[in-house]
């Protein structure tokens, strides 16, 4: 899938590097089949309750915003505003169900827009730009594939398209289950791919942590088999593996911390910080139910900034910044 595939690393005296990455679409029940009718975007107007926090830090996060944001005035209006003031990028983020035009048969397979045939998976993501293009005034760079399913044409796609920046690479998740991508054995490190115009994957931060991470995948695979003992939780108990991300959905700033601490003391100097937008109103995820919810997740936020800011030294960035950085890195 990432051909011609070579990796990057910041030097190790760098400043740690942070990114944000906000999947942003519309409100729907993540566990249902695809239905193209669920593509409210109503918790767009209190993206507020997050970009507020990026701003008081300093950070310009990239919204990889899908169709029904982008198309709809209630999804884009304010991020438009953000844009114009610099404090935001704008990426891209297929949801085929929800993407026109639909024409595959509906089902949880083809939510990876990378199992659509090539000449659908190319039209969606053409019809996504262009719109993005026409509602932001300005064509997307950065890429983000829906579900996290990049595919075996993905990646020429993105670059006849005009896409410098894949942000799809999600370790350590193993989503094969109904037909995704199993990033399990890919590392937090960004890497360049692709043919005559490069591509310079950023992946989500998450990976096993713990002492026995050498081993982590083997440990894990045997502790799932044996889930009806707790075997998972016992092996993070143990401080022995523990499957974690850098994200507030479903993670606690502790676990936040473990992690960065783990990746960053094994050479790793840039960060993402992910979550999705639905989230910011409570009822629409199952990490924040109520108020009680809303504000321990936003608190995380600040927490985990602070963190990495004061105690950790590290820097601001975004993706494109990143790209940059990387260019000039070699
Ligand atoms: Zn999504």
């Amino acid at each position: 899938m990432f051909d011609q595939r070579e990796d990057i690393r910041l030097p190790a005296e760098s400043p740690p590097q942070l990114m944000v990455v906000i999947d942003t679409e519309e409100e729907f029940d993540w566990n249902a089949d695809p239905d193209p009718r669920e593509n409210a975007v109503n918790a767009m107007a209190h993206i507020g309750r997050a970009q507020d926090i990026f701003n008081e830090y300093g950070i310009r996060p990239c919204y990889v915003v899908d169709y029904p944001v982008a198309s709809k005035p209630e999804g884009y209006r304010l991020l438009k505003q953000y844009l114009d003031a610099g404090q935001c990028e704008i990426g891209a983020h297929l949801h085929p169900w929800v993407n026109p035009p639909v024409s595959e048969p509906l089902s949880r397979s083809n939510m990876y827009p990378g199992n659509l045939p090539e000449s659908l998976e190319r039209e969606k993501l053409t019809n996504l730009r262009d719109t993005i293009e026409q509602n932001f005034g300005q064509a997307p760079i950065a890429y983000k594939a829906g579900r996290y399913g990049f595919g075996p044409n993905t990646s020429r796609i993105l670059e006849d398209l005009g896409f410098t920046i894949d942000l799809s690479v999600c370790p350590p998740l193993d989503a094969r289950g109904d037909g995704g991508p199993d990033y399990r054995r890919f590392g937090a490190e960004p890497f360049w791919f692709g043919g005559d115009r490069r591509i310079l994957e950023i992946p989500c931060t998450g990976g096993f942590a713990g002492w026995a991470h050498g081993m982590a995948l083997p440990l894990f695979e045997i502790a799932m088999r044996f889930k009806a003992f707790k075997a998972p939780g016992i092996l993070a108990r143990l401080g022995a593996v523990d499957r974690l991300m850098l994200s507030p959905e479903g993670f606690t700033p502790a676990e936040h911390i473990k992690l960065t601490r783990f990746l960053h003391g094994r050479g790793v100097r840039t960060f993402t910080w992910s979550f999705h937008s639905p989230s910011v109103v409570p009822g629409n995820t199952s990490y924040v139910q109520d108020e009680g919810e809303l504000e321990r997740f936003l608190a995380s936020f600040r927490q985990y900034f602070d963190f990495f800011f004061d105690e950790l030294g590290g820097q601001a960035s975004s993706p494109a910044q990143m790209r940059t950085l990387m260019e000039t890195a070699g």
